[in-house]
């Protein structure tokens, strides 16, 4: 059974204009560093796959621009921008910047393109939330990067693209926005940014116990979130019920004018960070839901460190909002693409699967609906 059937609002204006896909080649060879989770490359597979599999029309690709300080500082202490900016031209920051501002730590190390890569991604959610200004569906691979604070870099994250990208909504007008929030790690900064707003429902679906300890299940953001950690293990099953008992029909209810989806990797199995067990068709039939209840979508990245997990999902993501068949098998071309990938340092990498190379889509995880995810959505009156 997918989701569609929940859905009763109906929003045929998506389906008016194709969507579009915002890439950049900044991801291209960009690492935060040999034994970092994000040395893995991500955005640019997935531009490489959609390419190899013929999955862009003329007019459907845009390049991510870079965001110029003055739009940062919409959300972000000038300071810290500035500080961002001198620790690519130095390549280095002092203990004093380190204390002050996150930066030159283990998660978040300075790295050749550590203000000119963030600075993309915000641009780049940024313009998405530009272009659905009329209606529209965009998926923007690089944005997602969820836990950045006003003045601090955080969780692998220097600026937040997500609460930029609301920001730039509601400036466009929006008055009721949708976040939901399909990463394994709550969505702290997006949290802290618009905590207590009356315009922003945030949905945040993450693995308790986990970094950043933040979001527990009576955590509302001042009235303005619905936080539900998930334990370890989640299923296709579980992740259904979630979405058809609480997710979906609190989005029906309120009718939102855009909705953004951080669609995070991490809740895969095969992640090598958390311990969810979601096969990607948990996250395509999100998409088809939330499709149909908002005129307007913006799907976002986040986190995911398997290569082959993030690839796959993006890429099918992509697809999913194209109304393309997912192929059994795939070409050859988009298979060379997979099969060149490597996970340096992770046993994952040593011998992969052959269906990681073949297919986009995974079987599907199906399991038992746990009774501590039934009272929990009962805590939370679903
Ligand atoms: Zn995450």
């Amino acid at each position: 059974m997918g989701l569609d059937g929940s859905a009763t609002a109906q929003a045929a204006d998506t389906a008016l204009r194709p969507p579009v896909f915002i890439g950049s080649e900044i991801y291209r060879g960009s690492s935060y560093g040999a034994w970092h989770p994000l040395r893995i490359p991500r955005v640019s597979t997935v531009m490489d796959l959609i390419r190899a599999l013929n999955w862009l029309e003329p007019g459907q690709y845009r390049n991510s621009p870079r965001a110029k300080p003055k739009a940062l500082h919409i959300w972000h202490d000038p300071a810290y921008v500035s500080a961002l900016q001198a620790a690519e031209a130095a390549g280095s920051v002092s203990e004093a910047i380190r204390m002050r501002h996150g930066l030159g730590t283990t998660a978040n190390p300075v790295f050749p393109q550590v203000f000119r890569r963030p600075a993309t991604s915000a641009g780049g959610t940024m313009l998405a939330a530009e272009l659905v200004a009329d209606g529209g569906v965009v998926h923007v691979p690089g944005g997602g990067t969820h836990h950045a604070l006003p003045d601090r870099a955080n969780g692998f994250c220097y600026l937040n693209d997500p609460v930029l990208c609301l920001l730039r909504l509601r400036a466009l007008g929006m008055r009721r926005i949708a976040y939901v929030d399909i990463d394994a790690h709550h969505c702290d900064g997006v949290a802290h940014g618009f905590h207590g707003a009356g315009d922003v429902r945030m949905f945040s679906v993450h693995e308790e116990r986990r970094w950043p300890y933040t979001g527990a299940i009576d955590d509302t953001a001042g009235g303005a979130a619905v936080n539900l950690p998930v334990p370890r293990g989640l299923n296709d099953t579980e992740m259904r019920a979630i979405a058809i008992r609480l997710i979906l029909p609190r989005l029906a209810d309120w009718a939102p004018d855009a909705i953004v989806l951080q669609c995070g990797a991490d809740m895969l199995l095969e992640d090598p960070l958390s311990r969810l067990a979601l096969s990607n068709n948990a996250h395509f039939d999100m998409i088809r839901a939330l499709r149909r209840l908002s005129p307007r979508l913006i799907v976002m990245g986040g986190g995911g460190y398997n290569p082959w997990t993030v690839a796959r999902l993006w890429t099918g993501v992509w697809g999913v909002l194209n109304d393309r068949a997912m192929p059994a098998v795939l070409p050859p071309a988009a298979q060379a693409v997979l099969r060149a990938l490597s996970f340096p340092g992770n046993r994952l990498g040593k011998n992969p699967p052959e269906h990681w190379f073949t297919t986009l889509q995974d079987a599907p995880r199906e399991g038992p609906l746990r009774p501590e995810i039934t009272a929990r959505l009962a805590t939370l009156g679903a």
